[in-house]
């Protein structure tokens, strides 16, 4: 155990340490996820009740919130519902419970994301770092995917050559491949639910009309993975949404 981790100054990063509000109601959890955040550099607030949780948010608003769906006083997804009236600090969720459902709940009302107990540490905190980093201001709008590169302030979209010597290739996008591209690209490696993609892209009232959405991405990974078949940065969450990876 690194006794001390957070004040060690061992932090990789300059920055102001980010402070995580931990909601979790089993105490050897709750102990294993202060102790690795806190040894990474994090702030640390807990809370092992939603009712405490919405107080202590409320108190010292977190950077980012790491969230139990079963707590003993109200349900995680009423948690979300309430935060999200005044917080738009990321909540991770850790959910316990296997089924799809749930998680599509959490993520309607508002969760960024999920990991399913029993995680791996490793796993959660590069959620985390992600979910942080949607936070911060975006980089000029250039992204990259493999060998295409996506200018989203100047709505270009090239393929750049295999071999030196060769030419870049335009890719003309749809608008509405460019919609949903950008929806994605702006949240690097955040899980984005289809209600939510569906919603944005088409307003209320699509929630069945999922296939559009599978189409269109289809759409987008022939065009831009140097892969299609095996794509590698517009990713599938089978029954959930889609995922830049960058
Ligand atoms: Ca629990």
């Amino acid at each position: 155990m690194q006794a001390g981790g957070r004040t060690a100054g061992s932090s990789a990063s300059p920055q102001r340490a980010r402070h995580v509000l931990i909601i979790e109601d089993e105490p050897a959890l709750l102990r294993a996820l202060r102790i690795n955040l806190e040894a990474r550099g994090y702030r640390v607030s807990t809370a092992a009740s939603g009712l405490a949780a919405l107080a202590q948010a409320k108190q010292r608003p977190p950077d980012a919130i790491l969230l139990d769906l079963g707590l003993p006083d109200m349900d995680g997804t009423e948690v979300i519902g309430t935060l999200r009236g005044w917080s738009k600090a990321p909540v991770i969720v850790l959910s316990g419970r296997a089924s799809s459902g749930d998680k599509i709940g959490a993520l309607d009302a508002g969760a960024d994301d999920y990991v399913t107990k029993p995680f791996s540490m490793a796993e959660l905190m590069a959620r985390l770092r992600a979910a942080l980093r949607r936070d911060e201001p975006a980089t000029g709008g250039a992204f990259r995917i493999g060998h295409a590169k996506i200018d989203l302030a100047a709505h270009t979209a090239v393929r750049e050559p295999d071999q030196d010597g060769g030419k870049a290739v335009p890719v003309r996008l749809t608008p509405t491949e460019w919609r949903l591209l950008e929806l994605l690209l702006r949240s690097p490696g955040q899980l984005i639910g289809s209600a939510r993609l569906l919603a944005s892209l088409w307003g209320p009232g699509h929630d069945d009309s999922t296939h559009y959405l599978r189409f269109h991405m289809a759409g987008l990974r022939r065009k831009l993975e140097d892969d299609p078949h095996r794509p590698r940065h517009l990713l599938t969450e089978p029954g959930m949404g889609y995922r830049y990876q960058p």
